[in-house]
């Protein structure tokens, strides 16, 4: 039987955009993803080779899914990663092929990751000040993701942004700081607000330093941020270029401006479970029809199932909302 696109859900959310976590495992133990200590990480049987993480995307490919983004855990600490970005980019009909790193691995490996067919890299700095970076990511280590920057953007890698979660009472200080630094670059930078989704189970809602607000601080430092109009109504940030004209800066703010009525994702964690939603509180087991045999027809109707069961909306706002029992780790940001 042909496999039949596209994805669409209830609510008419057409999905072209798929997360691979490629691995649970970090080389850091930021407060808002991880456990400070006893991470309880999947053994190797149980992660998904790089084998069956193709044939999964083939499938998704053939269902219309033409973007893929790498994540994890930290996907550079996942040994031959390379490997992987080749055999996915040479998959028909993936026409972007991008990867969230937290940037401690990328001196080594930039070089690599281009020549292998990486389009895109989204690199996490939430902070310029030693103090702050270990605060959060309870590791040094700023100077290395500081050098993995700049091998990025010598290997030749276009639009590299940067992405900072945005904590109250934590990042104030780096706002101004971290705008200079992706202006000075021309790179671009995007402010997250922070979701329910740490492992210790800390977060407040008034630890959300919201985009607004970072905005505001910017504006005042800055001058008014001029809007950019949206190039794709599916994605999660809302640009501003500076009036000057030195690059653009967004704002992510699933919780105080859920998005999720454009939300066009679909992810799947290391160990192959298919997730229509971070918050999903619900998974579908693709990796057992991966090690049993399955038809590509059988994959395609498993994704099919996981989309059509999309909730309309996270509901981190409603009195009623259940936080998925993953940490962001164990699902792949
Ligand atoms: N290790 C890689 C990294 O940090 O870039 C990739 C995985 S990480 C889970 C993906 C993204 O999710 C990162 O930009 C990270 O800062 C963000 N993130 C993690 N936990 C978050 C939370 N509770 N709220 C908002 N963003 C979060
Ligand atoms: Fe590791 Fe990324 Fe989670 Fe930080 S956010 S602990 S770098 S997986």
């Amino acid at each position: 039987m042909a496999i039949t696109g596209p994805l669409i859900d209830r609510f008419g959310r057409v999905h072209t955009n798929l997360r691979v976590s490629v691995t649970d495992r970090c080389n850091i133990r930021c407060f808002y993803c991880m456990p400070a200590a006893n991470v309880r990480f999947l053994p190797r049987s149980e992660i998904l080779s790089f084998e069956e993480i193709t044939r999964f995307v083939q499938v998704c490919a053939a269902l219309g899914i033409t973007k893929v983004r790498l994540t994890g855990g930290e996907p550079l600490v996942r040994a031959d990663l390379p490997r992987l970005v080749r055999m996915l980019a040479a998959i028909p009909g993936i026409q972007d092929l991008a990867m969230t790193t937290n940037g401690l691995l990328l001196a080594e490996h930039a070089e690599a990751l281009r020549e292998a067919g990486l389009h895109r890299l989204n690199i996490s700095l939430d902070a310029l000040h030693e103090e702050t970076f270990q605060r959060i990511a309870r590791r040094s280590g700023l100077d290395k993701v500081l050098q993995g920057i700049d091998a990025a953007c010598r290997a030749g890698f276009r639009r590299i942004r940067l992405n900072a979660v945005a904590i109250r009472g934590v990042t104030e200080p780096e706002i101004i700081p971290l705008a200079e630094f992706a202006r000075q670059r021309r790179l671009e930078l995007r402010f997250i607000e922070y979701m329910p989704l740490d492992a210790d189970r800390k977060w407040q809602p008034d630890q959300v330093l919201s985009g607004e607000e970072i905005r505001a601080v910017l504006e005042q430092h800055f001058g008014p941020l001029v809007p950019v109009p949206r190039e794709d109504p599916s994605q999660p940030a809302v640009d501003y270029s500076y009036r000057d004209g030195s690059g653009v800066v967004g704002f992510i703010n699933p919780v105080t401006q859920p998005f999720c009525h454009e939300c066009n994702r679909l992810r799947i964690t290391a160990e192959g479970q298919v997730r229509n939603c971070l918050f999903s509180t619900v998974e579908w087991d693709a990796r057992r029809l991966l090690r049993e045999g399955a038809s590509d027809e059988q994959i395609a109707q498993l994704v099919r199932d996981c989309i059509a069961a999309k909730m309309p909306g996270h509901g981190i706002d409603k009195p009623d909302f259940v936080r998925p029992v993953r940490a962001m780790f164990e699902i792949g940001g």
